[in-house]
């Protein structure tokens, strides 16, 4: 039998773009295919930590760490444009909070090696209230600071997408698997409809990836129906997005314990301040989840206590909701104690699933996964490359976000720019220029208003009432670019409103 491809994957999320950019960069012929857009699901709603697991030394889960520090460093390597050093400031009550975290921050920089990106350090109080003077200074004693990175999600995403695309690979957002061909007991093809332009699709290939997330279990009974698949537990959480001057500090704050035994983080990032998340467990997964009124208040409370600023929902620009994909264990109950470890497995009709870890350690989870297909399918063996890889439009030029994120290519914003004759900003709140919109639409593949809003531009996720009133003229510059009439802006219009409710505390 001929086949299409020799892999089909399907979720265009960190797992899936992950697993693809391994395959390429390997040899063989791959096609990724997305229900919606890239990063709908879970890959846009991260904390953006790059980073090894502090919390995780709690579980002693000492292998996991090391991976997860070992992989924070090439992650950092391969993208400088996307991905920067932060420091993490610890803040702490008392002598035993001192030692425990003395030891947790140097065991962190030993089992990082050679990969280290800095050395971790102790702080008195008046220390620490010069480094972060909107700390409450009643609550503390010192803190602990510590390296790990940080970057914009969907940024490296569509830079995973667009190194995959330069290298040979096909990827199509808005294709939705609904089923799949099976001879033998074997699965090697897909179909489903284009949900953008209603075309119906099948491809086939030698293996078949399932890399839906949250949605893994779903995807796995849809192929297979001869039993019943429940590998992934799924936890909820939020995170709020206040103006920067909410919390005054030169570090990422860790809160080290919340009154429900978490960590909270308080976080620059694109000059906002983002806090989060929570934990909460949930049933049914759903690609864009709603937070709930407690998990808004839990972060507010924690931060007012942690905070001299005082805050309350009129502050909050944006809140957002993801969900985590965990590999279930076997009776445990507390979804933040699960270990964040991956699992691949093969369904009995032969498709292969790739679910739980993180996104710092996407390129490894793309790694195990092609190894594992060479070894149980009986490929030729390849080595991974992928450590060493740089990304698409790889740059250590450092410029100002959102313009730093196009790396080497910058000069294309300029060329669309001067094209259009058009220097204009989106918003004054907003620092993204409407010639981004162009450049999206041209060479990521964005075809909808909320593409651009959510994943292309984060200006959802930093103010929402400030993207919903720019969502006019993206949809008129992404009409005049694709030749889409005054009703396709209407759509985009209604449901782009619809989406801003979710990342919005009270009334628009
Ligand atoms: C609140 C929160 C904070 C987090 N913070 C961090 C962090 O700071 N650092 C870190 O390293 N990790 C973090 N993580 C973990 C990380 O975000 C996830 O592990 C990762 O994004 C999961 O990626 P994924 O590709 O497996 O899933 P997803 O991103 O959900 O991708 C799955 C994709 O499959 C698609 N799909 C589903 N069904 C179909 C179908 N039938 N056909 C086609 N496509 C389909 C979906 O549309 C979706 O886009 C966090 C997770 C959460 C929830």
């Amino acid at each position: 039998m001929t086949y299409d491809f020799d892999i089909i994957i399907i979720g265009g999320g960190a797992t899936g773009l992950g697993t693809a950019l391994e395959a390429i960069t390997r040899g063989y012929k791959v096609l990724l295919l997305e229900g919606h857009d890239f990063g709908k699901g879970t890959s846009s709603k991260s904390t953006k930590l790059v980073h090894g697991g502090l919390r995780y030394l709690a579980n002693l889960d000492i292998a996991l760490v090391k991976e997860g520090l070992e992989e924070r460093y090439y992650f950092l390597n391969n993208a400088p444009h996307l991905a920067k050093k932060q420091t993490y400031l610890i803040p702490l009550r008392n002598w035993y909070e001192k030692s425990k975290y003395f030891l947790g921050t140097k065991l962190y920089d030993t089992l990082s090696g050679k990969l280290k990106i800095g050395r971790s350090k102790m702080l008195n109080k008046s220390s620490t209230l010069l480094e972060a003077p909107n700390l409450n200074h009643e609550l503390i004693n010192g803190s602990a600071i510590y390296y790990d990175g940080q970057f914009d999600d969907t940024r490296l995403l569509i830079t995973l997408l667009r190194t995959f695309e330069e290298r040979g690979g096909l990827a199509f957002n808005y294709h939705l698997v609904s089923s799949f061909q099976e001879q033998n007991g074997h699965i090697y093809g897909v179909s489903g409809k284009n949900t953008l332009t209603n075309e119906d699709f099948t491809y086939t290939a030698k293996v078949v990836i399932n890399a839906t997330g949250t949605f893994c279990d779903s995807t796995n009974q849809l192929a297979d129906n001869s039993h019943k698949y429940e590998n992934v537990a799924v936890a909820q959480g939020t995170h709020l997005v206040f103006d920067k001057d909410v919390f005054d500090s030169k570090h990422a704050i860790l809160v080290p314990e919340t009154i429900d035994g978490r960590v909270l983080f308080i976080l620059p990032w694109h000059d906002k301040i983002v806090v989060g998340t929570t934990d909460v467990k949930v049933e049914k997964p759903t690609l864009e989840p709603t937070a709930k009124a407690d998990e808004i208040q839990f972060i507010l409370n924690t931060l007012n206590q942690y905070g001299t600023n005082k805050v309350s929902n009129k502050d909050i620009r944006s809140v957002f909701c993801g969900q985590r994909p965990l590999v279930k264990p076997k009776g445990s109950t507390s979804t933040a104690k699960i270990s964040r470890k991956h699992e691949i497995f093969t369904t009995d009709n032969k498709m292969v699933t790739i679910v739980g870890g993180k996104w710092t350690i996407y390129r490894r989870m793309g790694q195990d996964t092609i190894d594992y297909i060479e070894k149980e399918f009986g490929f030729k063996k390849t080595n991974s490359i992928t450590r060493e890889l740089k990304l698409f439009a790889y740059s250590t030029d450092i410029i100002k976000y959102p313009l730093s994120s196009y790396g080497s290519d910058i000069n294309s914003i300029d060329l669309i720019q001067k094209e259009l004759h058009n220097y204009g900003k989106l918003h004054d709140r907003l620092p993204y220029l409407q010639a981004e919109v162009i450049y999206h639409v041209r060479y990521e593949k964005a075809r909808t208003v909320e593409d651009i809003l959510l994943r292309r531009t984060r200006a959802m996720f930093l103010d929402a009432k400030a993207a919903l009133e720019s969502a006019q003229v993206v949809a008129d510059l992404m009409a005049a670019e694709l030749k889409h009439d005054g009703e396709w802006k209407i759509k985009q219009l209604h449901n782009i409103a619809l989406i801003a409710e979710k990342f919005t505390v009270g009334k628009l």
